[in-house]
């Protein structure tokens, strides 16, 4: 399930050499999950194992900015998480394109894939969740943290729940509702990053520097 909000972006958490640490293995793990999710959704011509890629890439990218642009000015997030929101929104786009293309012309995905790489996903996002869970005291960004894993392990199980379909049906179906599903919860939650980062940039170069800061990201 599409996050807008999986990491912490506060400046002061960012001084614990723990958290970073926990991010950057959240980076890696997200990343990699990305690709695979990718990779195994076209061979295995799923559209929701695509579409549950969606959440791994605008994780690993809230994580990279977490890292990356922590120390920058405000601007600078702003403009990496609309080019998030954006990216994001283009791949649920292109994700929702396929799903109606498939409903016509697909072939039955490999439900066998779906599950394997559904259960993987599950795995990898408890395992970040687990690890992130530690710090979930600090504040509410960290406890969004909680909140955004576990709204992605209900996407993965879908995802598994669809395999089940796809194998017991034998059809396409159950992957391209789900896929489309979780395709308009990413393409919503582009267009609600980049519409936040476009309030932080109109406030930010404002002439009045008597605005306050807020989160850059909701609570997805
Ligand atoms: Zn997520």
């Amino acid at each position: 399930m599409a996050c807008t909000s999986c990491a912490s972006d506060k400046a002061g958490t960012l001084n614990d050499p723990r958290w970073r640490r926990a991010l950057w293995i959240a980076l890696v793990i997200n990343g990699g999950m990305f690709a695979i999710e990718i990779v195994a959704g076209i061979t295995g011509g799923s559209k929701a194992l695509q579409a549950d890629a969606l959440d791994f890439f605008g994780d690993a990218a809230n994580y990279a900015i977490s890292l990356g642009v922590a120390g920058m000015a405000i601007a600078w997030r702003a403009r990496a998480a609309m080019l998030k929101g954006a990216t994001l929104a283009l791949l649920g786009l292109y994700v929702l394109l396929a799903a109606g293309w498939g409903a016509f012309h697909g072939a039955v995905p490999h439900a066998e894939i779906m599950g394997v790489v559904g259960v993987a996903a599950l795995i990898a996002n408890v395992v970040v969740a687990v690890m992130l869970y530690r710090f979930r005291s600090g504040d509410a960004n960290m406890r969004s943290v909680w909140i955004c894993s576990r709204n992605d392990a209900i996407g993965n199980i879908a995802v598994v729940l669809a395999a089940g379909g796809v194998f017991g049906l034998n059809s396409a179906w159950p992957d391209l509702v789900v896929a489309a599903l979780m395709a308009v919860l990413g393409l919503s939650g582009g267009f609600q990053i980049m519409r936040q980062a476009r309030a932080e940039l109109r406030a930010e170069t404002a002439p009045t520097p008597t605005h306050h800061r807020q989160p850059l990201h909701g609570n997805g």
